[in-house]
């Protein structure tokens, strides 16, 4: 199952539920404040489909990690 995460359009808190995809836009209650205005993030932590090349190299030097960038090796 999927873990969603809910904003509180209250307090702000973010609020983490594990739910079935079917229920991932029911309202859910604000854990922090009771509120039931919350709305569900975009960020959805979903199982890895496998391939992750969407990665993003980290800026600076691929060798050393250097964030200045190249070191010159
Ligand atoms: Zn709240």
């Amino acid at each position: 199952m999927p873990v969603y995460e809910y904003t509180c359009e209250s307090c702000g808190k973010v609020t983490e539920a594990l739910r079935r995809i079917a229920d991932a836009d029911a309202p859910i209650a604000c854990e922090a404040c009771g509120s039931d205005q919350t709305s569900r993030a975009h960020s959805v932590v979903a199982v890895s489909s496998g391939k992750g090349e969407s990665f993003e190299p980290p800026p600076g030097c691929g060798r050393c990690g250097d964030p200045r960038g190249a070191c010159g090796m």
